[in-house]
């Protein structure tokens, strides 16, 4: 049998289903907020309003109760989120962030927006997310929190990093943006840390567009970040505050989000129990049928913990397999097609994640703000090549990442993905 990168019929050409949790309760939910003619009800002065409208309260409501939370509070992105997260702790210009090479680029750029400094840590080989054990030696006086990432979903190494953390007086901001609905010992991840951040955009789990919404159980944390959702230099005298402290990293945000976004994220919270059932048993699926290709090395799962699977990660064995991952790879994925609704994708397969932060023009030029370099020229940190030698290694070499777990792909769909992989192993001597 030919492969289809060699010229071969491909193993399927008709796209696979798309992944589409909108139906019709979204669509009474928006027009609810429609035909009552309040797409938001945000005031940025001193007002009750000030806190948002009625479907944006409801949302942070029923997301708290569902998360075991006291503080959950909105925003228009993740990405909002954590930079709102780095302002409420008062993180200012020269202090350093520790953050995972291996993750969004915005977990990094919260440290940036502040004037801070991301000081790469690595990742660990089986989870992926931040290793403690990177952690330690790149402590300074200047550190004054740390990013941890539960990236693909899997929850981070909380007991260790949190001790660490307390240790030297750091704070954890928890990126769960991949991780709604993941667990640790009981705990949603998200509130692992001092705050925690979850994506509601349109890629993620459920979502809502684009939006976000933050986490915490601290009240001190929970206010500034209502205050810099929305203008608290705008707010900070009617409040009566007199400590002009207060008004430190409080400029001029409008992270709010809107009534319409609120509304379908709160039918979306209600459906994402069931979404994350059917997502881990098609992943339980997948990783055992991969298994048994020998050059494929399953998911590990951290003791004690639930993962939510953004993306269902896989390591590959070049040694077994005799040549590189990434012409493996290619071969799998000539032999499949599209999937409907992220055609510009292709086929949701890859080689590796995203580029490990640090290699970026941003980081290697350091370049952000200004024509100085601002913030780097404030500190004497460097990315060079080989910081991170795991995060690399996985990037590079031997991490493999699939999309094809989503809720709405059948077993035959998921059985053509699974002949795919059987039909390049079996014929790989076409490939050498
Ligand atoms: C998606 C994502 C973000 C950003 O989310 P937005 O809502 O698009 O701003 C941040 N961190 C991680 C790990 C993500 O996957």
């Amino acid at each position: 049998m030919i492969l289809a990168i060699n010229g071969g019929d491909k193993l399927r050409t008709a796209p696979f289903p798309a992944y589409n949790t909108i139906g019709a309760e979204e669509e009474e939910a928006v027009l609810r907020v429609l035909r009552s003619g309040k797409l938001s009800t945000y005031l940025g002065t001193w007002h009750d309003d000030f806190y948002g409208g009625p479907e944006v309260r409801a949302l942070e409501r029923e997301w708290g109760e569902y998360f075991g939370v006291k503080h959950a509070i909105s925003v228009n992105s993740a990405t909002s989120g954590l930079y709102a997260a780095v302002g409420a702790c008062g993180i200012s210009p020269g202090d350093e962030v520790i953050v995972s090479a291996y993750t969004m680029s915005a977990s990094a750029t919260a440290a940036l927006v502040y004037g801070a400094i991301p000081v790469f840590a690595d990742i660990e080989e089986e989870y992926y997310c931040l290793d403690v054990n990177s952690i330690e030696s790149k402590i300074t006086p200047c550190t004054k929190a740390i990013i941890v990432v539960d990236i693909f979903g899997q929850p981070y190494d909380r007991d260790a990093i949190n001790a660490l953390a307390k240790k030297h007086n750091l704070f954890v901001i928890e990126d769960a943006a991949q991780a709604p609905g993941a667990m640790l010992d009981g705990k949603f991840a998200g509130t692992l840390g001092d705050i925690g951040i979850y994506s509601l955009n349109y890629h993620k789990h459920i979502h809502s567009g684009e939006g976000g919404i933050i986490v915490t159980d601290n009240d001190a944390l929970a206010h500034k970040l209502r205050l810099i959702r929305n203008h608290a230099e705008a707010v900070l005298s009617a409040k009566g505050i007199e400590d002009k402290s207060e008004l430190i990293n409080m400029v001029g945000f409008n992270y709010r989000m809107t009534e319409i976004e609120a509304a379908i994220a709160r039918e979306q919270l209600k459906k994402l129990p069931d979404l994350l059932t059917q997502r881990l048993a098609n992943t339980h699926y997948f990783n055992e049928k991969l298994a048994q290709i020998p050059c494929i090395i399953p998911t590990k799962i951290r003791p004690y913990s639930k993962h939510a699977f953004y993306v269902h990660p896989l390591q590959f064995d070049e040694k077994t397999a005799g040549m590189h991952r990434n012409r493996f790879i290619d071969a799998v994925k000539a032999e499949l097609p599209p999937t409907l609704l992220r055609e510009e994708s292709a086929v949701l397969l890859s080689y590796g994640y995203v580029k490990p932060l640090y290699l970026q023009p941003l980081y290697q030029e350091r370049i952000a703000f200004g024509r100085d370099g601002y913030p780097f020229s404030l500190s004497d940190v460097t990315y060079p090549k080989g910081l991170c030698p795991v995060t690399e290694n996985m990037h590079y070499n031997r991490l493999i990442t699939h999309e094809f777990m989503r809720p709405g792909m059948t077993q035959n769909d998921m059985n053509d993905v699974v002949h795919a992989f059987e039909k390049v192993w079996k014929n790989r001597e076409e490939l050498l």
